[in-house]
């Protein structure tokens, strides 16, 4: 081990980012590590769903910082390297290509992975989720032939590409199992005016149902309904929701809807901290989990100063 204190940050999106740059910022002098499995420079989410997918913004306008920070920072950004394991005792992480890399201080930034599901035909090509960059780079390419997309789920993904895929003039048709979508967030007052938003904007809102089949040859060309409804389309977009993503994991790691941490970001393992979606922390006595972008930033910038800072 050096004598510059090592601090690897395992997932350099919003939460990962935000803590490379406030550890630096807030006067951090060892080294820091920022990894991530994607082989992109860090960018932003929710633009992909929106303004990128319309094309509105192009792929450098999403990038979360100019890519020459990192350097003027002496972040020591390593793309295209995915965690696999924690040893918390020789205070080491393995990764995917057989490396090990040693820390001091570890955080995990690792966001959250998407729920999918298993339906009959969902092999067929044209069937996407969207969660990473190479997600988004498919399903763009794909629209370009694309008269008629079905989205399964209207939560906030499903709705926002429902608005993105009209903009491009596409015919969209939403499948929503539930009555009144997002009404456990917004209420039904709510619901019932984002449908009628979409209504009016030409998109087709099926309640009450799901798909219980896609048929095609080699492409999807039909999403069964459930209720038997029969929808052709080109492709399909699922947007059903995600979890955290706590793969990267280990015994004495205490794991529960998230890497459980305290107020100060401190997982149940000393000098391992996480920051952002991947996270359950303390409020008011309960624990709570947020998939928010300003909790992602706000979280990793408060858990990077609890780093550096002694209580
Ligand atoms: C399409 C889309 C639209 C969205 N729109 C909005 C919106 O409008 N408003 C809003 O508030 N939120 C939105 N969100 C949610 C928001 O983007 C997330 O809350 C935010 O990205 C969380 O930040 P994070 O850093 O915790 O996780 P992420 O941004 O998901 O970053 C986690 C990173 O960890 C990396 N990683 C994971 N596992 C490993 C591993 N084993 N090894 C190495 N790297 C790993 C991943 O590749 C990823 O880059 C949207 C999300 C998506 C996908």
């Amino acid at each position: 081990m050096s004598d510059v204190e090592t601090t690897v940050i395992t997932g350099a999106g919003i939460a990962g980012v935000h803590a490379a740059e406030s550890l630096r910022k807030e006067g951090y002098q060892g080294r820091i590590v920022l990894m991530d499995r994607d082989q992109q420079i860090p960018y932003d989410r929710p633009p992909l769903s929106k303004d990128w997918m319309t094309g509105e913004k192009d792929d450098e306008r999403i990038l979360l910082r100019d890519p020459s920070i990192y350097e003027q920072l002496d972040i020591d950004l390593n793309l295209g390297v995915e965690v696999t394991g924690i040893d918390p005792v020789h205070k080491t992480i393995d990764t995917k290509d057989g490396s090990s890399y040693e820390w001091d201080k570890l955080m995990l930034t690792t966001g959250s992975k998407l729920r999918t599901l298993s339906i009959n035909g969902d092999d067929l090509k044209g069937i996407f989720y969207l969660r990473r960059m190479a997600d988004a780079i498919a399903m763009k390419q794909h629209m370009n032939n694309v008269e008629d997309a079905v989205i399964i789920g209207a939560g906030f993904i499903g709705a926002e590409l429902a608005s993105s895929l009209k903009h491009l003039g596409i015919n969209v048709t939403i499948v929503e199992r539930s009555s009144y979508p997002m009404e456990n967030i917004f209420g039904r007052q709510i619901s019932e005016y984002f449908l009628d938003l979409h209504r009016r904007h030409g998109v087709d809102v099926i309640t009450d149902d799901s798909i219980g089949q896609f048929n095609g040859e080699t492409s999807v060309e039909e999403a069964v309904t459930v209720e038997g409804r029969r929808i052709p389309c080109q492709a399909v977009m699922i947007g059903v929701g995600v979890t955290p993503n706590t793969e990267v994991s280990h015994p004495q790691l205490q794991i529960e809807r998230g890497y459980v941490v305290n107020e100060y970001g401190e997982t149940s393992v000393p000098d391992i901290y996480a920051a952002g979606d991947c996270t359950s922390w303390p409020y008011n006595g309960m624990p709570i989990h947020i998939e928010h972008w300003d909790h992602a930033v706000s979280h990793a910038k408060t858990v990077a100063q609890n780093m550096i800072h002694p209580k």
